[in-house]
């Protein structure tokens, strides 16, 4: 399959290796490669991409969640267009970002406050050093396998790039341990974080009880809950947490709410927010030059205001549920030891049996299997992440998922007996 792949793009294949003068291996975002090459696009339209060898395909890997207008929404480019044509880097307060704060504060329960940054990363970061601050404590609870961000990677044990914070490691959705550990902890307990689903981690939902047993464990030890949803607002109008009815300390998101620019939001109970208010004495200090950056901030309130109503996030997510369905059904009639996890417009498919509650038994999987699955998916004209995850964007739909499994099938055919 891999050598198919070369021969169909050969144009993606020779602009991989000159880039690799410059850039190490022609990469600078790690989650983008895979082997022996991957595909350059050079553009798209709706949920379609086009590769630089002229291959269009569908897109299902939605920007790994933050192209959740798809490409070249109307609305977003016509905001973008009156930010450049107005100016875009005015060192001062502009007047989107007041807005877009209040439009969030309004929509999502766990917002009181909010701040803005440039990434998800950054956004846990400021989060997590919250936390710290305000506590006087160190120790931040984490979940195996899970993912906040470019140097917050937990998966396979971790990162030596990782931020060298005190971390410790719960295991997800392990109500009995997870409490015994912040219990253990408790003295020097700065924060506890985790996803309502863990996306990078395997799109594993939460149970509700776990949530709400971290939301009062960690009130009981003076520590704080993070909930980052960078990846998982968009499951419900109101945030997953807003779904479930949890309410955490402090909360994080991204991807999607700039639009498809950088962004990042971190915010929470205005108690622990108002503390960056600079007119107070001893205020913290939150810096960035581009924190207000007119680009995403246009982009992105123009999406959240006037696209993503409460029936386009429920249609979205409904078509979600028909596809993961769709997927599970194939991988069944094809007596494969698979399974797809995840919510609504955010999914995984796994080579190992269901269910999955928790990523540990994800390292069973052979590796192989999903790369199969991967190249022969991109051969027949859909692209999905190298790790089998699978996020929608707006413009998809059911014809799209009809075409979708529709492949799906015939690959599962031809090759099961090599999955
Ligand atoms: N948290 C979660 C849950 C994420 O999925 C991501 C990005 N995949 C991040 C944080 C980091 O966001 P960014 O890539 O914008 O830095």
């Amino acid at each position: 399959a891999r050598a198919r792949l070369a021969a169909a793009h050969p144009q993606s294949l020779a602009r991989h290796r000159a880039a690799a003068a410059a850039l190490p291996g022609g990469n600078t975002r790690a989650v983008l490669y895979y082997d022996p090459f991957p595909l350059t696009f050079t553009g798209g339209a709706g949920c379609r991409v086009t590769t630089l060898d002229g291959v269009e395909m569908v897109d299902l890997v939605s920007e790994y969640s933050a192209g959740l207008y798809g490409h070249s929404d109307p609305v977003i480019a016509a905001a973008l267009k009156t930010a450049v044509d107005g100016g875009i880097a005015l060192g001062a307060p502009n007047i989107v970002e007041a807005r877009y704060a209040a439009a969030l504060v309004d929509r999502f329960p766990g917002f009181e406050r909010v701040r803005f940054c440039n990434s998800g990363t950054e956004a846990n970061i400021m989060a997590l050093s919250t936390a710290r601050a305000v506590t006087g404590r160190g120790t931040i609870i984490a979940m195996a396998e899970g993912y906040h961000g470019g140097v917050l990677t937990f998966a396979h044990g971790g990162s030596e790039l990782n931020l060298p914070f005190p971390f410790a490691f719960a295991t997800y959705n392990d109500i009995a341990a997870t409490r015994a550990l912040i219990r253990e902890r408790a003295d020097d307990l700065a924060a506890v974080i985790l996803e309502p689903m863990m996306g990078g981690g395997g799109c594993i939902p939460a149970d509700r009880e776990f949530l709400a047993m971290i939301r009062e464990e960690t009130r009981a030890a003076g520590a704080l809950m993070i909930l980052d949803e960078v990846m998982t607002s968009r499951l419900d109008y109101r945030g997953l947490h807003g779904a479930h009815g949890i309410a955490p300390d402090l909360l994080t998101m991204g991807k999607y709410l700039g639009g498809g620019a950088s962004f990042g939001v971190f915010g929470g109970r205005a108690e622990i927010i108002d503390r960056f208010d600079p007119s107070r004495p001893g205020a913290f200090s939150h810096g960035g030059t581009f924190n207000n950056n007119v680009l995403s901030m246009s982009a992105g309130y123009a999406g959240f205001m006037n696209v993503l109503t409460e029936p386009a996030v429920a249609a979205m997510n409904d078509t979600g549920e028909r596809l993961r369905e769709g997927i599970a059904a194939a991988l069944d009639r094809h007596g494969l030891a698979a399974c797809v996890t995840g919510r609504g417009s955010l999914m995984n498919i796994h080579f190992v049996p269901g269910p999955i509650t928790t990523p540990a038994p994800l390292d069973a999987a052979d590796p192989r299997h999903l790369s199969l699955l991967h190249a022969e998916l991109l051969l027949a004209g859909f692209h999905i992440a190298p790790r089998g995850m699978i996020a929608l964007s707006l413009p998809f739909g059911d014809g799209d998922a009809a075409e979708f499994l529709a492949a799906l099938d015939t690959i599962l055919a031809d090759h099961a007996r090599h999955l």
